[in-house]
């Protein structure tokens, strides 16, 4: 599996732009792109997008995890490249969306195959729980219901062994010592702290980023 940051508040690759918000491309060996929320802004998301060589057309799920306009804000203009994709959103997002499939994410739910939402934390905000060989891997948003919370629900699925994300005012650090790969993303606060606790996990995270695994 793998997945690329489109959207962050710092950059990895010059010619793409960093803006305050996230969007995470998945892709899977012979299966079709999933798309992990959007960004603030739809024509910073098509940009990066296309320095980053992705089709907007190509994608073929997009799953929002919470209804801020940091994550949300790409949508519309996507869906406009976009005629086929089916949505994903939780429950506490009102959209006006219409004309495709849209599944009202509420308890854990699977996405694809090795894809699954860890369902609508604290009314609020789903992540994604990847199984991948080592175990699970998570992608969440802004991480509002907090980081042990969305690691205890993907825990559901397998051990959980990475995250990547915004990890916004998490401070419990003993929580990521089971973990052996954590890129704190987008609003997380405490990235330094993050980075010299676990100098030897954290991996700087930033548009253009690569995740294999
Ligand atoms: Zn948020
Ligand atoms: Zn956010």
């Amino acid at each position: 599996m793998k997945i690329t940051i489109v959207y962050d508040n710092e950059v990895k690759k010059g010619a793409l732009k960093a803006d305050w918000g996230f969007s995470a491309l998945i892709e899977r060996e012979k299966a079709s792109p999933i798309l992990f929320d959007t960004g603030s802004s739809g024509s910073i998301l098509l940009h990066n997008m296309k320095e980053l060589g992705i089709d907007p057309g190509d994608i073929a799920t997009i799953v929002i995890s919470h209804a801020h306009g940091d994550h949300t804000g790409g949508l519309s203009d996507i869906l406009k490249k976009n005629g086929n994709a089916e949505l994903y959103i939780p429950s506490s997002f009102h959209t006006n969306v219409t004309g495709r499939k849209i599944t009202i994410v509420g308890e854990a739910i699977e996405i694809a195959e090795n894809v699954f939402s860890t369902g609508e934390l604290g009314n609020t905000e789903q992540s994604l729980a990847l199984k991948v060989d080592k175990g699970i891997f998570v992608v969440a948003g802004c991480s509002h219901p907090g980081v042990g919370n969305i690691l205890k629900a993907a825990a559901k699925f397998g051990k959980p062994h990475g995250i990547a994300g915004g990890f916004h005012g998490f401070r419990d650090f003993k929580i990521l010592d089971e973990l052996s790969l954590i890129y704190p993303c987008h609003c997380t606060q405490y990235k330094r702290e993050i980075r010299n606790l676990f100098k030897d996990k954290v991996v700087e995270c930033g548009a253009g980023l690569v995740i294999e695994l």
